[in-house]
């Protein structure tokens, strides 16, 4: 089969007024960027705020391994589905980071015939959302090192400034840097650092927040530092909302795009799913919700912590109702699950995917929870065997949940058309009263113990003293009724990445937390979460350029 990116290239995109028209967005709606990407306008966005929602579909999938699950490939395919048997559909996406895509090969667009375009746009600056956010969080920067500059009014205690810097590439060396080097005219030295952009908190804000109203106020409420006594500083007090909420007054307008198949795909925002609650803005979700009767999107990582957030701090803040979820999955992961080496997985083992659907399983069990019914889609790999598949089917029959396959990646939408069916049947039932899993007023603590516990198949959860100090704090000090957006490793149930499975019984340490006041969530680490990543020793940058007739080669 052609690689993601010769298939991308064959695609006959239309007009992206074209597109729009299909979602019946006027054109004068649709701020367009070059002939293929749009964005949607904000006073056409507050015009729809009476009319009725269409139902919210949530891709999410089993934890993830080295195999790769297709998440994003099955949301993409999924959309084409649902329009291919005459339900107006969009889908929502994140927007990719640049940084990875010079370091390990691999979009962030879908693949095979399952794929949103032009994907070299949409992987590179696309309509330049995440310049305008890490421009908007390095203003907050400097208005902080000006502060300090011009005498320090605000007490600023310089170790316990809370705000870094950004940048968005994969670059280790600045993860930790003193800054204001060089003499009295640049300023009092002091240690500081570099995240990638997708996880700064304006990325988060600008995902959660419903308006521009609710934007600025989100920005001035981030805590920037402390004081000498421990008194948080806000970004208010440097009164640095206002600009960096100019600065972002385009960035917050959905994007639009096409899949292959010229349905309407909405790009936006793309916060990380480990310090962040991994998903697409809340209002290209809304702004699709008035405007197709289904709208799919994806959850980042698996579902104990992609759909988990999903539900519990986007749904929940955003007053989403998610109609139905589809967990993905593969019989080559659901084999490593099983226990067998990624060497091994081109060897058929009905065996390994029976042991390793436990995984699966406990993922059903966990999202039905939330009050929100079920379908799994076997993302079609092409050395599944039959037994491996019908070992998947019976693993998700225990649980009162049907598996169908799924060949979009191949196929596109004709692939996937038993599913789209699927998820409509469940739609039209109306089984689903999502409720989040805990109460705003649930404390802290006990909020990171319920998710452990009826989430993860842990005993118990622990912190050591600074860490339930800290806690106790941010309960008092008015944060309490936040939700809680858990750090922990994408590949186990458990804190080990190498617990695959659904382990249970063990113990879920929480190392640190940060507060996330702007975006309103509680930050729950519990392992090392990157905010900078690195390049490996051979990155793809070294692959990638422009051929003689200026086309790009190498990406993907
Ligand atoms: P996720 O969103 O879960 O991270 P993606 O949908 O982005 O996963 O897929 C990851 C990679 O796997 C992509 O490069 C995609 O082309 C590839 N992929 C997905 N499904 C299949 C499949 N059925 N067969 C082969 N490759 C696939
Ligand atoms: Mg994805």
């Amino acid at each position: 089969m052609a690689s993601d990116i010769e298939i991308a290239r064959e695609a006959k995109m239309q007009p992206i007024a074209q597109i729009a028209a299909k979602l019946d967005i006027p054109s004068e709606a649709v701020l367009q960027y070059g002939h293929h990407k749009g964005k949607i306008s904000f006073d056409f966005i507050q015009s729809l705020k009476d009319r009725p929602d269409g139902k919210l579909v949530l891709v999410t999938a089993i934890n993830p391994t080295p195999a790769g699950e297709g998440k994003t490939t099955t949301t993409v395919g999924l959309g084409d589905g649902l329009n291919r048997i005459g339900k107006k559909t969009a889908i929502c996406l994140r927007e990719p980071s640049l940084g990875p895509c010079f370091g390990v090969k691999g979009g962030a667009a879908g693949g095979g015939y399952a794929q949103v375009v032009p994907m070299e746009d949409i992987n590179l600056h696309f309509t330049g959302d995440f310049h305008a956010i890490g421009v908007a969080h390095n203003l907050l920067s400097a208005l902080i090192d000006n502060h300090i500059y011009w005498g320090n009014e605000l007490g600023i205690d310089q170790r316990r400034i809370a705000w870094r810097r950004v940048v968005d590439m994969n670059d280790r060396a600045l993860r930790s840097i003193v800054n204001s080097l060089g003499g009295t005219a640049n300023g009092f030295p002091r240690e500081d650092g570099f995240d990638i952009v997708v996880a700064s908190e304006v990325m988060a804000i600008l995902c959660l927040a419903t308006d521009l109203k609710d934007l600025t106020e989100r920005l001035g409420r981030i805590v920037i530092a402390y004081t000498r006594d421990k008194k948080p500083i806000l970004a208010s007090d440097l009164k640095a909302h206002g600009p960096m909420a100019v600065l972002l007054k385009d960035a917050i307008m959905p994007n639009l795009v096409q899949t292959l198949e010229n349905n309407p795909a909405f790009i936006h925002g793309g916060p990380f799913a480990n310090i962040a609650h991994g998903c697409n803005s809340v209002i290209a979700t809304r702004t699709a919700l008035k405007l197709a009767d289904y709208v799919v999107t994806e959850a980042g990582f698996g579902a104990d912590l992609g759909a988990e957030k999903f539900f519990d701090i986007k749904c929940r803040k955003a007053g989403l109702k998610p109609n139905a979820a589809v967990i993905v999955a593969t019989v080559r992961a659901l084999k490593m699950h099983g226990g067998v080496a990624k060497e091994d997985l081109g060897k058929p083992n009905p065996a390994a995917v029976r042991k390793g659907a436990a995984n699966l399983q406990r993922h059903i069990a966990n999202v039905k929870k939330f009050g929100v019914p079920v379908v799994v889609s076997i993302n079609k790999f092409t050395a599944d065997t039959e037994e491996e598949i019908a070992a998947v089917r019976e693993a998700a029959s225990a649980q009162g949940v049907e598996a169908l396959l799924a060949n979009h990646w191949a196929e596109g939408s004709a692939g996937i058309e038993a599913v789209a069916r699927k998820v409509v049947e469940l739609v039209e039932a109306k089984v689903d009263q999502f409720a989040p899993l805990y109460p705003d007023e649930m404390p802290l603590w006990d909020k990171i113990r319920t998710i452990a516990t009826s989430l993860y198949g842990a005993d118990e959860i622990q912190a050591d003293k600074t860490t339930r100090t800290r806690i106790k704090e941010l309960q008092e000090g008015g944060y309490g009724h936040l939700p809680i957006c858990m750090a922990k490793t994408q590949y186990s149930f458990s804190t080990d990445p190498n617990l695959r499975g659904a382990p249970s019984g063990h113990s879920v340490t929480i190392r640190e937390v940060r507060l996330s006041a702007g975006a309103e969530f509680v930050v729950a680490i519990c392992g090392d979460v990157m905010t900078m990543p690195g390049l490996p020793r051979v990155p793809s940058a070294f692959s990638i350029k422009l051929n003689d007739e200026g086309r790009i080669e190498g990406l993907f």
